[in-house]
């Protein structure tokens, strides 16, 4: 058994700036603080779009440490543009305020974490990665430390002779940093009731890094769209960054409470590149990296109660994002540093008035009533969004009505022809528009294959009928692929066979266990180490 002081579950920006803050404002008061990251190493499961809004790293890094984050560019060019089709786009003449970023860092949040993750280690934080931590462990109403997995099970469950026992690490206090979606945070959320007004909703975001030719692009250009490809009800948005003179990183969100069983998130996405406004940026490229990660785009009203006696929520686990701007990785610095203070403090309860102080929460605030009305139709999204902002969010004063149920749940049932017509919507390949299985083998993404597959079937019956009702979804909102019928000819024409599910695939997105709508996805801990390996995303 390890003993620590703090506990840091997840070793992203929210896990590292709470790491980096609990040394720096220690006021030479000793502590143990020990960060466990699944990734094989700093940062290779992070990714992000990310345009950075400094105002985060405020009281956490000095202006030389901010000078020196390592980005190749700054916001220099942006524009935005709506009524995407195929071949048209309108430019909206002037960037609306509440979505500019004029002179922002513009990069990868990989390397931005991996230098974080230095600066912690400098400040005496313990990181380790490669270690999956699969429980929390309680006591009499609290949190007092988590347990990792273990390591070197073959896939019959036996022991291999590379076995390693799972560990109990217990802790004072234990941050749960794991990012969107996280299975021990929503665990914590659902069994003690810390839900906020409304269940979270959330995106998918697809991400490719494309490499153009030098001397056609400008570094710091930036582009944003929202609509198409996605239809009128469902929120959907992409971004094209130019963060060098020769790269390009291209990425979509679609919102998972989308209606129609038949939309392929990663069809989307290849459509949204094809568009004439995103083509003209990608001329030439060849894509050489790939990405897939959850999105909790609820917001304000999604939020969950972050904290729990001995355990605080930060980060995206937390809800914490600019629905608006979907923007996060400030907000999530500075809860961050809420969450230090408040156990510096020694009245760890105190995070989340804390939090709520903080400039991100107040702009969470603001733009609270964005998301719903998206959910309904585009048009009513667009004019929350002017409203809230041109009233600091005074009106409309209460929760307006959409996204009552969870995503799942928003799904209907497949109609005849429907996946016909959108199979016939994709796109051809080329260097700039691989298929997914190229996509895949870009992420770096390795899981060992002599384990337990750690996406657990609850009811293979329920796939079954899932095929029929929904032509499995699963099938086609996975953006690795893992989830696959194979067509079988037969006497009666075409079939689709029995699922498969190639778990070595898996980009740890956690979309199948949002989106199905059995809710038939167990998500459970592959090895730690395992996973996708980004460098650069
Ligand atoms: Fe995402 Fe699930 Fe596919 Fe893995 S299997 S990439 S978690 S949707």
């Amino acid at each position: 058994m390890i003993e620590t002081d703090v506990l840091i579950v997840g070793g992203g920006p929210a896990g590292l700036a709470t790491a980096i803050a609990l040394k720096r404002k220690a006021n030479g008061k000793s502590l143990r603080v020990v960060v466990l990251d699944k990734g094989r190493s700093p940062g290779s499961h992070i990714l992000s779009g990310a345009i950075i809004d400094p105002s985060g790293f405020k009281g956490l890094l000095t202006d030389e440490e901010v000078a020196k984050l390592p980005v190749e560019a700054h916001v220099v060019k942006e524009s935005f543009r709506s009524i995407l089709t195929p071949g048209f786009s309108l430019k909206i003449p002037w960037v609306p305020p509440m979505m500019s970023s004029k002179g922002y860092p513009v990069g990868s949040l990989t390397k931005v974490t991996q230098y974080l993750a230095q600066i912690a280690v400098k400040e005496g934080v313990e990181f380790y990665t490669g270690y999956a931590v699969t429980s929390l462990v309680e006591e009499n109403g609290r949190i007092v430390g988590a347990r990792t997995g273990e390591k070197g099970i073959g896939k019959d469950g036996q022991k291999k002779s590379n076995y390693l026992p799972s560990e109990e690490i217990r802790a004072k206090t234990t941050v749960l940093a794991e990012g969107g979606a996280g299975i021990l945070t929503e665990r914590l959320i659902a069994e003690k009731g810390l839900q906020g007004e409304r269940a979270q909703t959330y995106a998918l975001g697809i991400k490719e890094l494309i490499e153009v030719p030098a001397g056609t692009q400008t570094a710091g250009e930036v582009m944003h769209t929202f609509g198409y490809p996605a239809d009128f009800t469902t929120y959907g948005g992409g971004f094209v960054y130019h963060v060098s003179e020769t790269q390009v990183m291209v990425g979509y969100a679609y919102a998972l409470d989308y209606r129609r069983p038949e939309m392929d998130t990663f069809r989307l996405f290849r459509r949204f590149k094809a568009t004439a406004a995103v083509a003209a940026h990608l001329k030439d490229g060849k894509t050489v990296a790939y990405g897939a990660k959850m999105i909790p785009e609820g917001g304000y009203y999604s939020a969950p109660k972050p904290y729990y006696p001995g355990c605080m929520i930060v980060g995206d686990g937390a809800g914490l994002l600019d629905s608006l701007r979907i923007k996060g990785v400030h907000i999530a610095l500075q809860s961050g540093m809420a969450a230090a203070e408040a156990i510096l403090a020694g009245d760890e309860a105190s995070y989340v008035t804390r939090l709520h102080a903080t400039s991100g929460w107040k702009e969470m605030k603001r733009v609270r009533n964005v998301r719903a009305p998206f959910s309904i139709a585009m048009p009513f999204g667009v004019m929350a969004a002017g409203l809230a902002w041109a009233t600091f969010g005074k009106f409309p004063c209460c929760r307006l009505p959409g996204l009552g149920k969870n995503d799942a749940e928003e799904l209907e049932e497949l109609k005849p022809g429907r996946l016909a017509r959108e199979a016939k919507n994709d796109v051809p390949s080329g260097p700039a528009m691989p298929d997914r299985l190229t996509d895949v083998f870009m992420s770096g993404t390795i899981h060992q294959e002599d384990q337990p597959c750690h996406l657990k079937i609850r009811d293979a019956a329920k796939c079954e009928e899932c095929e029929k009702r929904f032509g499995s979804p699963c099938t086609r909102f996975c953006a690795a692929e893992v989830y696959r019928r194979d067509e079988i000819a037969g006497e009666n024409g075409v079939t689709r066979g029995p699922l498969q599910i190639d778990f070595s695939n898996c980009l740890h997105c956690k979309t199948c266990a949002i989106k199905c709508p059995y809710g038939n996805v167990d998500w459970t801990f592959p090895q730690g180490g395992d996973g996708p390996r980004y460098t650069r995303m």
